[in-house]
């Protein structure tokens, strides 16, 4: 055997031949694996999903906020995982119980073949870390997953790698016509006893996991919506649990218009990064079809307000949606608005292939204002004049895929 092994602070890589590659947390949990032109990826529940790209010479846009993931494996032949550059579109499909469990047999055999060719640092985490797992203990990891936390529904992209804290449930507002995200449970802010026990129920849950992951992520929808004298404890209790790392996480305009600069300023002080916006569109009317409250210019006026503060902003815009009667409406109007926001090097505008869910509010509504839905590669098309009319204004511009959404 011809091995390649990796043993970085953070995870341990694997490769006995140029077409597989098995990366690992320090807990020694399978974290992705890579043969055969198929990458798997394992969520922290255990859930397996396998991607892999089709034939086809479409384009995406290349991300500035991505990067590749050095965990990743890619074989030793160079795939392309991470955003960026002109590549196939990615396929996915998540695995059932049963095949996941077939992978992780299959990793872990292979990791066991490595030993005997191992350096001696290899050989280490394989024996110490590694082949302490078996395909049934990673699956019993979803019901250790969901005793702390509740389902995490999304993450931005740069975000997938981030420690998340719960700090609340759901969405303040949970309205929007094409958001599914936080319907399955009311707003509710934990206490500070009960986000205190969450913290420590996942870093025990980590455990040396942690050590792949960079960043906290408050979640879930509007954490940022709380008092500022909840958010100060709050993020003092994540930043000695996990010290280290900056605070990253969602806010929604109109909550968000409502903390002073000086608020956002403390924050910041405090660790503060970066907010993630919902803008979904620069123009009013669509925002008021969506049934999301705000105005383009009170957006402007809030990023200025987080600019000012110090604190990083990524916007994510929708790309299709409104259908094709909005498309050119929706394009200029979110350019224009963006055009007028004081953005630099550590923000970004993220650019969304919008999803339509059957069933959903916004469906309905398309429907009975006879707007005609656009098709994904007329979406992706557009995904790409939209990136580079944003990046044209100076502003890193990056695709977000939801489907791709894993943790
Ligand atoms: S504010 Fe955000 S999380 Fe809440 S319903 Fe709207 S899109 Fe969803």
């Amino acid at each position: 055997m011809e091995l390649f092994a990796l043993a970085k602070p953070g995870f341990t890589t694997v490769s006995p031949d140029r077409e597989k590659v098995a990366s690992f947390d320090r807990e020694g949990r399978l974290y992705a694996y890579y043969r055969d032109g198929l990458t798997y990826r394992r969520a922290l529940d255990s859930s397996l999903q396998a991607r892999w790209h089709a034939p086809s010479e479409a384009a995406t846009a290349s991300g500035a906020a991505g990067g590749h993931d050095p965990a990743v494996p890619t074989g030793r032949a160079g795939g392309h995982d991470a955003v960026g550059g002109h590549r196939p579109p990615r396929q996915r499909r998540w695995l059932t119980r049963q095949e996941a469990a077939q992978v992780f047999a299959e990793v872990y055999e292979l990791a066991a073949q490595c030993v005997a060719y191992a350096s001696r640092d290899v050989r280490e985490r394989l024996e110490t870390e590694i082949l302490r797992w078996t395909p049934e203990r990673l699956l019993a990891e979803e019901d250790r997953f969901h005793r702390v936390y509740v389902p995490i529904s999304i993450l931005p992209p740069d975000q997938y790698m981030s420690i998340v804290l719960q700090a609340t449930q759901g969405c303040t507002w949970n309205r929007c016509t094409f958001c599914s995200f936080y319907q399955d449970r009311p707003f509710r802010a934990k206490s500070p006893e009960e986000f205190a026990a969450h913290v420590e129920a996942v870093r025990e849950f980590l455990g040396r996991g942690a050590l792949m992951r960079k960043g906290i992520f408050l979640a879930d929808g509007n954490a940022l919506a709380l008092s500022q004298a909840r958010l100060e404890a709050m993020f003092a209790t994540a930043k000695e649990a996990f010290p280290g790392h900056a605070i990253y996480s969602f806010i929604d305009l109109y909550t968000g218009e409502r903390r002073s600069v000086a608020g956002w300023r403390r924050l910041a002080e405090l660790g503060l990064q970066r907010v993630y916006i919902g803008m979904e569109t620069g123009h009013d009317e669509l925002l008021r079809f969506l049934n999301k409250p705000g105005s383009r210019e009170e957006l402007i006026s809030f990023v200025s307000d987080l600019k000012q503060a110090g604190v990083q902003v990524g916007l994510v815009a929708m790309v299709g949606v409104g259908g094709a009667e909005y498309r050119e409406p929706h394009a200029e109007a979110t350019v224009e608005a963006i055009s007028r926001m004081p953005l630099g090097p550590g923000d970004l505008v993220y650019l969304s292939p919008f999803v339509e869910h059957p069933g959903s509010a916004y469906a309905a509504r398309r429907a009975e204002a006879q707007l005609t839905p656009m098709g994904e590669a007329e979406i992706e098309a557009e995904l790409q004049r939209l990136a580079r009319q944003v990046r044209s204004l100076g502003v890193n511009a990056a695709r977000y895929d939801i489907r791709e959404f894993i943790y």
